[in-house]
């Protein structure tokens, strides 16, 4: 198999096409905005078919605020750690400013996740690439 589930996650965690490794996933210079496609490879990251593919990084992305963020201020506090107003202030800022901070790596690690459970379906590993393809293995 050409692209390993190593190499997935390690393009993943790094913001990476998953079919080739370019950094391509985010188009230069804009922070929230994802390629439609890989340059090098025509890897689509956008899918046609499949339009709430990336709700799944939402969800993602609230998990790991809650567990990153929220969890911790919560333990401090009721540790007696923290004051009431600062675990406020860190719950308020954190809440807002933590998935702001995570959205690219959200979005980068659900395309990861996908393809490390189905990796046959990366066009390197003779899949098509738009999750049209039989989940059998
Ligand atoms: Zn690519």
């Amino acid at each position: 198999m050409p692209v390993t589930r190593l190499q997935i996650v390690a393009r993943g965690l790094t913001h990476r096409c998953p079919n080739c490794g370019a950094r391509t996933l985010f188009k230069p210079g804009a922070l929230f905005r994802i390629n439609a496609q890989c340059q090098p490879c025509g890897f689509r990251f956008e899918r046609d078919k499949d339009e709430g593919f990336y709700l799944g990084s939402l969800s993602l992305n609230y998990g790991v605020t809650l567990v990153g963020c929220l969890l911790p201020v919560l333990l401090l506090w009721f540790n007696h750690v923290i004051g009431d107003k600062l675990a406020i202030g860190l719950a308020v800022g954190g809440a807002v400013g933590f998935p702001v901070l995570f959205y690219r790596s959200s979005r980068s690690w659900w395309l990861m996740n996908y393809y490390l459970l189905f990796p046959q379906h990366l066009p390197a590993n003779g899949g098509t690439g738009r999750g049209d393809e039989s989940t059998n293995r």
